[in-house]
């Protein structure tokens, strides 16, 4: 069935098929029986039940997990480049439904969740090409010795998902990882419990073999917590807030157990007076409106040339009232805020936004989908005219607000991109090959684009420095937290 066809289903009331356990050992097990409800963002309301899983449920897998990874990691990297691409191929065959779940579980748009499973093949595509290219070197010390390295898998990976791109995080980690020969424990975040479920399964049918990726859904606090303190876990790829972020580096820490950390972030898009007024307006609006502004690398900061200012806020004026958005599956240009906890954050940052007598000049309200009067949406909000230490520009609010700061010369407009704890995203909008190089280097953050915010892909590398993180994902960097080096020295004589 196609995506439009399941939808239709879904909204006259068809259920979705969908697992209800733990996915552990290459099956389904209900584990301690303990169910919990998901919500469908869109409409506001319950549409399945999930399996809560906690220390036991994590136990089993992680027993899965050790077992099956004495075995994967001495399948030939050549064959795992062919199951690699046969789970590329299942994720394509499988990506209607796939889209359907994500959309239903995480409040996105549809054409949103399809380019997250789309690039969620193409990651196990890239990574399938790297599999069998996992060379070491040779080292020359001298006519007395023969010496080389060997690269190797790290073990058992634990992978904490969040619940903004549940299904491009999932793969995003669990490619590298078993292209490595690592095996995979994953905890999807309570309120998107589901694609990670289906794609282990799928992934299971197109060929990986039991035991190599586990999911246990439950409480970050409860299965996430027992997860990443296990001795067992050799590496913990975590994607989500600081401040779990500095709960999860605390628990690894007594067992020196590896991480890699996808935090949040604060990214500007800095434009200069020589850009194209109406792609810088393009640009930003995207950067902040796509998944209802739920991305950790979202251009949350504009940060423009003063003369600018005018005729920029009237186009973004324009381009905020012209977001239309509802129910994901009406494919809209906005999706839902994914909970009503974190609706309720966003509106909180917003309401003392507007305590403060911040200039609100479009947005700024919870509304709902206009067709049902149902859902948790959040208008799309400019806030203009700010100072550097404004809130809103200092804390990452993850909804679909934009702040906007005015600079005078490039120092100022360095030191204002710079002016966070976060360095995730950064993007640059000039006409000026130099000055575009300069700002490239000078801006702290784990990647800049240069006059097209969202310009990228699954070849290059993705992280942030300081407070967004540290390691890096995608690319082949991405390759790196899941191996390690062994030097191996031999005396000829
Ligand atoms: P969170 O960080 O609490 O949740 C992310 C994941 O961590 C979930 O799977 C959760 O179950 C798990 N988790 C929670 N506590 C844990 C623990 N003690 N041990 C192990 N795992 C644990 O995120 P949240 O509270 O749902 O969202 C709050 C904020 O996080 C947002 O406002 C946003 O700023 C940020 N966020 C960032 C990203 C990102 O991509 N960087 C994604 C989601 C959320």
């Amino acid at each position: 069935m196609t995506s439009i066809q399941l939808a239709q289903d879904y909204l006259n009331g068809t259920s979705l098929d969908l697992p209800n356990g733990h996915f552990i050992d290459g099956r389904f097990v209900s584990g301690n029986g303990q169910q919990m409800e998901s919500f469908d963002p869109g409409l506001g309301s319950a549409f399945a039940t999930f399996a809560i899983g906690g220390a036991d449920e994590i136990d089993a897998a992680l027993t899965s997990s050790r077992k099956a990874f004495e075995m994967w990691r001495r399948v030939k990297p050549s064959e795992r480049t062919a199951i690699l691409l046969k789970c590329a191929t299942a994720l394509r065959a499988n990506a209607d439904r796939l889209a359907v779940i994500e959309t239903v579980d995480s409040g996105k748009t549809l054409s949103e969740a399809m380019g997250d499973v789309q690039g969620s093949a193409r990651l196990f595509e890239y990574y399938a090409g790297a599999a069998d290219k996992l060379d070491g070197r040779s080292v020359n010390l001298g006519p007395d010795y023969t010496a080389f390295t060997r690269r190797e898998p790290v073990g058992v990976t634990a992978h904490i998902i969040p619940w903004n791109y549940p299904t491009s995080t999932f793969a995003r980690g669990v490619a590298p990882a078993l292209a490595a020969g690592c095996t995979v424990v994953a905890k999807p975040a309570e309120t998107t419990p589901f694609t990670a479920l289906v794609m282990a399964q799928i992934l299971t049918e197109a060929g990986v073999p039991e035991g190599v990726i586990n999911v246990v859904t439950g409480l970050g606090r409860d299965a996430g917590d027992a997860l990443v303190r296990d001795p067992r876990v050799n590496h913990i790829t975590f994607t989500g807030s600081v401040g779990t972020g500095i709960a999860v580096t605390q628990a690894a820490a007594p067992n020196i157990t590896r991480l890699t950390l996808e935090l949040g972030g604060k990214s500007p898009l800095v434009a200069f007076a020589d850009a194209d007024l109406e792609a810088v307006a393009a640009n930003a609006a995207s950067a902040i409106f796509s998944n209802a502004g739920q991305i950790c690398s979202a251009g949350s900061r504009l940060i423009i040339e003063r003369s600018m200012r005018d005729d920029l806020m009237d186009l973004l004026r324009e381009k905020a009232a012209a977001v239309t958005y509802g129910h994901g599956l009406r494919d809209l240009n906005m999706g839902a805020i994914n909970s009503d906890l974190h609706l309720g954050r966003i509106v909180s940052h917003v309401d003392a936004a507007k305590a403060r007598g911040c200039n609100i000049i479009a947005g700024g309200a919870v509304t709902h989908d206009p067709e049902t009067g149902k859902g948790w949406f959040f208008e799309p909000t400019v806030i203009a005219d700010l100072a550097a230490d404004d809130p809103a520009v200092q804390q990452e609010i993850f909804g679909p607000v934009l702040s906007v700061q005015l600079f005078d010369t490039e120092d100022q407009a360095i030191q204002l991109a710079n002016g966070t704890d976060f360095g995730l995203m950064a993007s640059v909008f000039t006409r000026d090959v130099g000055r575009a190089l300069r700002m490239a280097q000078e801006i702290d953050s784990g990647q800049v684009t240069v006059n097209d915010y969202w310009a990228g892909g699954v070849e290059l590398p993705f992280g942030g420095n300081h407070k967004s993180g540290y390691g890096r994902e995608k690319g082949i960097e991405g390759l790196d937290a899941y191996t390690t080096s062994k030097a191996v020295t031999i005396k000829n004589s």
